[in-house]
């Protein structure tokens, strides 16, 4: 093929012009990135040829090479993996085809400090080279494919790339890129080799590097200050020597691994720029032998909420990489967690259907929720810090217990902010390990506004009498603490959770008690705060409910299209109405829910009920605006839940009649 002159994908441009626009604070990330592709190169390599062995072509050492010539100004990283047809230089050098980078680049808001950002927590993959090259020459050739159907592929990183087919006698690909002028550092083994031991260690191929040697001549006095060399006085000796460790760090024994060398993994397969809150590593053999390296991360990815995009581990088979994102691995409300899972008795060709199926790996995601599981609690339990012995004076701690405890403080805090949303869906996924679960979740409540509190703490404050776990559902933190439905629960110091995600009012379908004391919503069903009313409360409702009857009959007449029924409650202090649905009904903001998302909701009817000691209230009694009033007081309840009247216009009509 001559050469061709083809324009990238709107989205590639985007992100090329980010790439070189903002990624100046942290440039020697694109090493890191080509490297991995070279690395996922072999990967695939390996993994096509277990069922063809002659993609190897007499070749078996897989390897990746870098090199760099300073006059012609070019780095070069070169691997002999897989390698690309004509056609695959162009679909996967010039679209982007994985549907998480493009929601990615979706996400962009054209604010560059707020994107480098973004872009930082998120690979950029191949286009990274641009950062330090103002033009990148790929060269390659397929596994399997002739010398002469190799492919050329010449980009400056702007609107449009080039290709046109070569001869290229090796299998794989080589990178070259035209460095920058302000990036010529890079073309000098010591800076690469630093680079590369600090990010790329974990690779388990072995990285390359040409040996240098002082050439004898430009040996000058040794007393000298730079050391009696000469600098720019090396020249390649025809040697290569590994400069990774080439080791899979989960291979390697624990004691030999340091806290450093545990976070610079995870960074490298998160793309995170923070360190991950926790981590463990293990060799499991049971029914099955495998070995688990999670990361429990600080901070929530962009598309967190899409519960199709799922998993952050990856599945290896004795070291052979096999998939990213492997589903199975993990249930979908831990999707948060990253790592590497290594199994030693599943087929290395194993598909993900096959993965779905498998009793192996049935018991490696058991063992992966237990340990994850295992991690949470951890944090839970060292998130405060320990209190001060009673007299408030002497420490009750060592010192290096207490940087201990400094260290793991407020962590749990950080990692229920960004992922307590997801974690609750377990509770309607993973039956097995919903007590667990349970324990681990936090609430905000009207006893503070941190989102701190749990099910134990609550219980530890119930009131003597107190027979069940209070809590309301609201859309937003505010409409759940000023609900009208808390005022008697309020007027007598009973502590409620207030739950404002949007996941629940559904996950919380699923649990019924707490250790033994069942969960309550004060939206729900009549109030019946048990031995928490006295005698004299509860005679003077009966009587109010007596003596209101006429009324409420005449309500339920007037609100018959919108009301179940309408009722006297002791459940508001300052209201004149709220509503309530019955016992086992879907509450009406999960209802609403629904309906905004398109879905069908079974239309139940909520009761009204009404506080007989209100101003209001009493004065329906004999009003001529009777039917006005009563449905003033039906939408004024659904307003004060964060919901719409039906018909807004006839509710600001008859609000305004009364004005005048
Ligand atoms: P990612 O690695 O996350 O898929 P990249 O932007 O790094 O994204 O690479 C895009 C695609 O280009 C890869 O998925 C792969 O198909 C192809 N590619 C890049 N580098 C190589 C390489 N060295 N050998 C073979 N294919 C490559
Ligand atoms: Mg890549």
């Amino acid at each position: 093929m001559s050469k061709q002159t083809l324009s990238f994908q709107a989205e590639v441009a985007q992100l090329l012009h980010l790439v070189t626009h903002s990624l100046y604070s942290n440039k020697e990330i694109f090493l890191r990135e080509l490297i991995s592709n070279g690395s996922d190169a072999c990967d695939k390599l390996r993994f096509e040829a277990i069922n063809d062995g002659g993609l190897y072509e007499a070749d078996t050492e897989l390897k990746i090479k870098v090199t760099f010539d300073k006059d012609a100004k070019t780095l070069t990283i070169t691997d002999n993996g897989i390698g690309m047809s004509t056609q695959e230089a162009i679909d996967h050098l010039g679209t982007i085809a994985k549907s998480g980078t493009k929601d990615f680049v979706s996400k962009l808001s054209g604010d560059q400090k707020a994107d480098s950002q973004l872009i930082g927590q998120f690979g950029v993959g191949f286009y990274s080279g641009f950062i330090v090259a103002d033009k990148i020459s790929v060269e390659s050739r397929r596994a399997g494919m002739k010398a002469e159907e190799g492919v050329r592929w010449i980009s400056g990183g702007a609107g449009d790339f080039e290709v046109e087919s070569i001869t290229r006698p090796e299998r794989g690909t080589s990178v070259i890129l035209h460095l920058r002028d302000d990036a010529m550092d890079y073309a000098s083994a010591w800076k690469l080799k630093s680079i590369i031991s600090k990010y790329s260690d974990h690779i388990s191929l072995p990285i390359l590097m040409e040996k240098e040697e002082w050439k004898d001549s430009e040996l000058i006095d040794p007393k000298d200050e730079k050391g009696g060399r000469q600098p720019g006085g090396m020249v390649k000796t025809g040697d290569w020597e590994t400069v990774n460790k080439a080791n899979a760090i989960w291979s390697r024994p624990k004691k030999d691994i340091s806290a450093d060398e545990y976070n610079e993994f995870y960074k490298q397969i998160s793309h995170d720029t923070e360190e991950p809150l926790a981590y463990t590593h293990n060799r499991v053999e049971g029914s099955t032998e495998y070995t688990q390296l999670l990361y429990i991360p600080g901070k929530a990815p962009f598309d967190l909420n899409n519960r199709e995009k799922s998993a952050g581990v990856k599945l290896y088979v004795k070291r052979v990489f096999i998939m990213d994102d492997a589903e199975a691995l993990l249930p979908t409300y831990l999707r948060f967690v990253k790592g590497v899972v290594d199994s030693a008795d599943l087929p290395l060709n194993v598909s993900r259907e096959l993965l779905q199926e498998s009793r192996d790996v049935k018991a490696i995601r058991e063992g992966c929720t237990k340990r994850v599981l295992g991690m949470l609690e951890d944090l839970a339990k060292h998130d405060k810090l320990p209190e001060a012995s009673a007299d408030g004076v002497t420490d009750v701690l060592s010192a290096e217990d207490k940087a201990e405890a400094e260290k793991n403080a407020g962590k749990y805090t950080k990692f229920y902010k960004e992922f307590g949303a997801v974690l609750k869906e377990g509770l309607g996924e993973d039956f097995g390990n919903k007590d667990r679960i349970a324990k681990l979740l936090r609430f905000a409540s009207t006893s503070t506004d941190a989102v701190s509190v749990s099910f134990a703490d609550y219980k530890a404050r119930m009131k003597e009498g107190q027979e069940a776990i209070y809590f309301i559902t609201a859309d937003n933190l505010a409409a759940a603490k000023h609900s009208p439905q808390l005022e008697v629960f309020k007027k007598k110091g009973i502590e409620v959770l207030l739950m404002s995600d949007r996941v629940d009012e559904w996950a919380l379908n699923y649990l019924y008690e707490f250790d033994g004391t069942p969960l309550q919503s004060v939206a729900k069903g009549a109030v019946d705060l048990g031995k928490l009313q006295d005698e004299t409360e509860k005679k003077a409702a009966e009587e109010a409910a007596e003596a209101f009857k006429p009324l409420l009959a005449k309500l339920k007449e007037a609100l018959k299209d919108k009301a179940e029924d309408v009722r006297v409650t002791t459940r508001l202090v300052d209201s004149p109405a709220c509503l309530v649905v019955q016992d086992h009904g879907m509450s009406t903001q999960l209802a609403r829910m629904l309906k905004q998302a398109g879905q069908t909701a079974p239309e139940t009817k909520p009761v009204l009920e009404v506080n007989a000691e209100h101003a209001l209230v009493k004065k329906l009694e004999g009003s001529v605006h009777f039917n006005d009033l009563a449905h003033i007081l039906f939408d004024q309840a659904l307003l004060a839940e964060g919901g719409l009247p039906d018909d807004p216009a006839a509710y600001v009509k008859r609000v305004n009649a009364l004005l005048v």
